[in-house]
């Protein structure tokens, strides 16, 4: 068996340890006679490791007690949706800094419940830097003000927490929590589709400031209600259990390796080499995002031809490399590098890339 280095931006590359564990427990977890998807959720042992993995995030992230973590069905897409279900007035107005493609997504999802009021909008530029604060058109009565801490298709990711006043503030951190140290007071809600840093698809994680599940916002369904799904431990109905199984793993072994801190110097280097040799390359790779603003997360690049881009995606796939295809709304290449990526892989890519260039330039 070998296994690739998978840039995927996700569901992404989880640690072989986690796979490995998983596989062996798949049949009988923990010497109940069967495997952990198997048994209730209302047993104790599920309730058990569900408990395990919400005090190993609480760890790993530095979540205050003040703050409830929710463990939900559902995509991020599904949270963005439900936010303004449950933080704002029919109608009330709310704050979208959009900074990519998943700040776009955020406001269609809230159109239908509030009034939205685009604070910021860095769409004229194409996506490559973030507005400066001191420019966005804030409103003062807005339920929230929400934002994308790393925008996975255009690589881009605000390096502070920006100052926004008294209105809560809300972040999308799907492909980038975890990945370094944050100071979770400062928002109001944070929430993250697991697939990408996490764990596995199908979970989403909200991390919510309790005075939040207070506020009335709209009419709405017990399943769509953060406030009811906090008052049963997100079982309010069955929640996906092996997704939960599997985030749980993947956060101890993220303890294990030393947590956000030693994440944050890893990615940093991870980074720091592929953005080295795109902007060593004499212009044969590119990226136009502002350096200051770079994802460390997810590193979109372009050959000089669409055609360069096909080959080097193919070509990387046949050495080891794979999933380096860009998203289809910026295309060229991507290069995905969570947590779980190994330094070793990015190494690996950036041999290919000046091999590559070597061939081709
Ligand atoms: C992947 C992603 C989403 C969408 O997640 P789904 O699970 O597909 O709903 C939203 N925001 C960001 C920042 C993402 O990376």
């Amino acid at each position: 068996m070998t296994r690739a280095f998978n840039f995927s931006a996700g569901p992404a590359t989880l640690p072989e340890s986690v796979l490995r564990q998983a596989q062996a427990e798949m049949l009988d977890w923990n010497g109940v006679g069967a495997s952990i998807v198997e048994i209730s959720h209302r047993s104790a042992e599920f309730i058990a490791v569900a408990a395990q993995a919400e005090a190993d995030l609480r760890q790993l992230v530095g979540i205050p007690d003040d703050y409830a973590v929710l463990f939900l069905a559902g995509g991020a897409t599904t949270q963005q949706a439900l936010l303004p279900l449950n933080l704002a007035g029919a109608g009330q107005p709310v704050d979208y800094v959009v900074t990519g493609h998943w700040g776009k997504t955020a406001v269609k999802q809230a159109r239908p419940y509030a009034a939205v009021n685009l604070a910021a909008d860095g769409e004229a530029g194409g996506f490559t830097d973030i507005p400066a604060a001191s420019q966005w058109r804030l409103t003062r009565e807005a339920a929230y003000v929400h934002l994308t801490a790393n925008e996975t298709i255009h690589g881009i990711e605000f390096r502070e927490v920006p100052e926004v006043g008294a209105v809560p503030l809300v972040a999308d951190f799907s492909s980038s929590i975890a990945s370094e140290p944050i100071d979770v007071s400062r928002y109001g809600v944070i929430y993250a589709g697991a697939q990408k840093n996490l764990g596995p698809v199908g979970i989403s994680v909200v991390i919510i400031r309790r005075d939040l599940l207070e506020r009335a916002g709209q009419a709405r369904a017990d399943i769509f209600d953060y406030r009811a799904h906090a008052a049963r431990d997100s079982m309010l109905n069955t929640p996906p259990t092996w997704n939960w199984y599997l985030l749980g793993l993947t956060v101890k072994w993220m303890l294990a390796q030393g947590g956000v801190a030693e994440f944050a110097r890893r990615n940093a280097a991870k980074a720091a080499l592929l953005y080295a040799a795109i902007d060593g390359s004499g212009g044969f790779y590119r990226n136009s995002v502002a350096p200051a603003v770079r994802s460390r997360m997810n590193v979109p690049f372009f050959l000089p031809s669409t055609e360069m881009d096909a080959r080097f995606v193919a070509e990387a796939g046949k050495a080891g490399l794979i999933a380096l295809k860009g998203h289809k709304a910026v295309g060229g290449i991507r290069a995905s590098l969570y947590n779980a990526m190994p330094l070793e892989g990015v190494q690996a890519l950036v041999a290919f890339m000046h091999d590559f260039q070597q061939r081709n330039g």
